[in-house]
C-alpha cells in the first residue's frame, strides 16, 4: 500500500536507518505524518464524442496504472460509464460528473443516485463551477446531491472554488468557507469519510492559469481548517483535498509536493494518455511516498 507521507522529508533523511512503515506511523502527531491517500480525478465532461473513443481513452489511461499509482477516478459522461467500467476493470473507478438528487419522479433527464449505485458507480461531483455557472445549481441543491449520494453508500467529490473577481478581492477563504459548509450542511463526521473536496478555483478552470503551488497550498491550509472548525482535527486531516485548475504532467509534480494538496481534478489534460503522467505524479522533496 502507498500512503501518502508529507513533511516528513527531515525525519527520512535524518535517519541513519531504515525506518518501516509501522515506526513512522507511530510517530503522527510530533511528525505531521499523514495517511492521505493521494487520489488523481479526470473530469471529462462532455468529451468524447464516441463509445469507441471513450473506451480506447479509458483503455490507454488504465494501461499507465501500476500497482504504485495512487487511487485513481474518471468521471465520464452517463451513456460511456459502463463501457469505460468494462474497460480499466479493477484499475480504476469510475464516476458519474453529477446526479439529481431526487428519488424518482417527474425529473425529465434526472439521473438518481440510486440509479448509479445500481451499476456499481461509487463517486460522484458535486459542485463542478460550470454547473454552478451553467446550470444554475445553487449550494442547497448541491448539499441535496452530497447528501442523496452518501445515503445510497456512495463517494462524493465537493468542488467549491472562487471566481477571478473574488480572488483579487482577497475572498478565496470566505467562498469556500461559504461552499464548504453550505455543501455539506448535515453531513456527519462519519459520513466525511466518503467525502474528498476538490478546491478549483473558476479562473484557473480550462484557462491555463494554474493557480502557483504556494497560492493552492494557502487556500487548501484554509479549507482544512474550515472543516476542522465543522468536523474536529480527525476529520481534517483525513479528508483529501484536491486542486482542479488546469493541472497537466509539467504542473503537477510542484503542486502535489504541497503538504496539503492530497491529489488533482483534471478536466483538459485527462482526454489523453498524457493523463497517464498526472497520475504517475513524481512527488518533490516536501512529499515522500513510502511503500
Ligand atoms: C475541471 O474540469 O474540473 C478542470 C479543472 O478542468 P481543467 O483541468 O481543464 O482546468
Amino acid at each position: 500500500m502507498k500512503v501518502f507521507l508529507v513533511s516528513i522529508f527531515c525525519l527520512v533523511a535524518s535517519s541513519s536507518s531504515f525506518i518501516s512503515i509501522s515506526n513512522i506511523l507511530k510517530q503522527t502527531t510530533d511528525t505531521k505524518l499523514l495517511f492521505r491517500k493521494p487520489f488523481i480525478t479526470g473530469n471529462w465532461k462532455l468529451n468524447p464524442q464516441t463509445k469507441d473513443e471513450a473506451i480506447e481513452l479509458a483503455t490507454d489511461i488504465a494501461s499507465t496504472i501500476t500497482p504504485e499509482s495512487p487511487e485513481v477516478a474518471l468521471f465520464v459522461p452517463f451513456p460511456f460509464i459502463e463501457c469505460v467500467q468494462k474497460a480499466v476493470g479493477d484499475k480504476l473507478q469510475v464516476g458519474a460528473e453529477t446526479c439529481t438528487p431526487e428519488d424518482g419522479g417527474a425529473f425529465t433527464s434526472g439521473i438518481s443516485p440510486a440509479m448509479l449505485a445500481s451499476i456499481r458507480v461509487k463517486w460522484a461531483l458535486a459542485g463542478h463551477s460550470e454547473r454552478r455557472t451553467i446550470n444554475k445549481e445553487t449550494d442547497e441543491y448541491i448539499n441535496s446531491q452530497c447528501v442523496k449520494l452518501l445515503d445510497q453508500g456512495m463517494s462524493v467529490i465537493l468542488c467549491i472554488g472562487e471566481t477571478l473577481s473574488e480572488f483579487e478581492l482577497n475572498l478565496a477563504r470566505s467562498i469556500c468557507e461559504v461552499q464548504l459548509k453550505k455543501g455539506l450542511a448535515g453531513v456527519s463526521a462519519d459520513d466525511m469519510l466518503r467525502v474528498s473536496i476538490a478546491y478549483e478555483p473558476v479562473w484557473a478552470i480550462g484557462t491555463g492559469k494554474v493557480a502557483t503551488p504556494e497560492i493552492a497550498q494557502s487556500v487548501h491550509a484554509e479549507c482544512r481548517k474550515i472543516i476542522q472548525d465543522m468536523y474536529g482535527e480527525k476529520v481534517a486531516e483525513e479528508t483529501r483535498i484536491l486542486y482542479g485548475g488546469s493541472v497537466n504532467p509539467e504542473l503537477v509534480d510542484g503542486l502535489l509536493a504541497k503538504p496539503d494538496i492530497d491529489g488533482a481534478l483534471v478536466g483538459g489534460a485527462s482526454l489523453s494518455a498524457a493523463f497517464g503522467r498526472v497520475i504517475n505524479f513524481q512527488p518533490l522533496e516536501e512529499t515522500t511516498l513510502i511503500d
